[in-house]
């Protein structure tokens, strides 16, 4: 993840662990663990998949794009 200005992130609190976010990934780059879904920036390109599916909101990006911050 080389652009740090649109970087995707997930709140500290509020996920439920449903995977919805690890499904929709496309780089494998998402992974739930304890009810929390933690993005390995290796593999993350910001598509913003994860963003769009979590049911509760709580992945956001800094541009506001996928999901309102
Ligand atoms: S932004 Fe895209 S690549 Fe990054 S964790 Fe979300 S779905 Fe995966
Ligand atoms: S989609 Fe949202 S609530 Fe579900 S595991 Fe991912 S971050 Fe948590």
């Amino acid at each position: 993840m080389s652009d740090q200005s649109h970087q995707i992130w997930v709140a500290p609190e509020g996920c439920i662990g449903c995977r919805m976010c690890e499904r929709a990934c496309p780089c494998g780059a998402m992974h739930v663990i304890d009810k929390q879904a933690t993005i390995d920036y290796s593999r993350c390109i910001s598509c913003g998949m994860c963003a769009t599916k979590c049911p509760k909101h709580v992945i956001h990006d800094t541009l506001g794009i996928f999901a309102k911050s």
